[in-house]
């Protein structure tokens, strides 16, 4: 079980210069939890704990799950996922068991950074906690608080969580002591968008006539994980066309495309 929903990734390849629009928060990251990483010795001799963890929150697409990479990366730290619907949904029974294992992992493969992803699932406010599957998610919980609680103890582990669902979150885990930020990681601004968009052509063959401050524009409220889309989706235009330049139009087209392809899986556009 432990091997199906733990991901250890010993050199997960993001780096900061992979993402784009979030100075600010890369920032905060850093501070709290790549110094501790680094430099441990410094918060024993100051005489403070160092800080724990950090929660990331906002829209989906925008780059959490990379900033936990990225800072990582460049601690040399393994990078160990699971995502807060998997502990609760895929293995019942089984939560706060994976809750005590990721942690135990986490400290066999030091430095580390743990990323939960989704941690609504097991920490959200609940209206009815008799109902027996609701009584798992509040063990699994309670296995999560008590970990981070114990976090003085733990070494070189960082916890980095994430989610999209900020507002159903228990006040429990929001108590003091256990975040020591609250990051919030919000979709791309214009010039963002623009940095984005760069970093995802590195790559490509792109034509003189693409200008990306104009895609940028164009394509207002898209989030990272979009303009990604939107990137390869241009590419593949280009590729039907029998073309190896990908053109302004091509990108245009892409755009479109997402949008309508996102406005079916929803029903709303984005
Ligand atoms: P979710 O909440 O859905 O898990 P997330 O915020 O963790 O999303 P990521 O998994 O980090 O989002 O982003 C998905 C993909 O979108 C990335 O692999 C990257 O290609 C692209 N992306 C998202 N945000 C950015 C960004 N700020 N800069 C560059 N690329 C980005």
């Amino acid at each position: 079980v432990r091997a199906r929903v733990m991901q250890v990734d010993h050199s997960p390849d993001v780096t900061y210069a992979d993402i784009g629009g979030l100075d600010e928060q890369m920032q905060e990251v850093r501070e709290t939890v790549e110094m501790p990483l680094d430099r441990p010795e410094m918060f024993g001799q100051v005489g403070i704990n160092p800080p724990s963890g950090v929660l990331l929150h906002g829209p989906p697409g925008t780059g959490k799950t990379m900033l936990a990479k990225a800072v990582a990366n460049q601690t040399d730290a393994s990078f160990i996922k699971m995502a807060g619907s998997e502990l609760v949904h895929k293995f019942i029974g089984e939560g706060a068991k994976l809750v005590r294992d990721l942690f135990e992992v986490a400290r066999e493969n030091e430095p580390a950074v743990i990323f939960i992803d989704e941690i609504d699932a097991i920490a959200s406010k609940r209206t009815d906690s008799k109902t027996s599957g609701d009584a798992e998610v509040q063990r699994t919980m309670m296995q999560l608080l008590s970990e981070m609680d114990g976090f003085d103890e733990r070494g070189e582990v960082r916890l980095i969580a994430a989610t999209n669902r900020f507002d159903m979150l228990d006040e429990a885990i929001l108590r003091p002591g256990r975040f020591d930020r609250l990051i919030e990681v919000p979709k791309p601004n214009n010039e963002g968008r623009e940095l984005i968009f760069q970093i995802h052509t590195r790559d490509m063959n792109v034509a003189d006539d693409v200008d990306f401050a104009e895609l940028a524009e164009l394509a207002g409220d898209a989030s990272g994980a979009d303009i990604k889309a939107v990137c390869t989706e241009a590419g593949m235009f280009a590729i039907r066309d029998d073309r190896t330049e990908i053109a302004r139009d091509d990108f245009v087209d892409a755009w479109e495309k997402i949008q309508l392809e996102s406005t079916d899986d929803t029903g709303n556009s984005l």
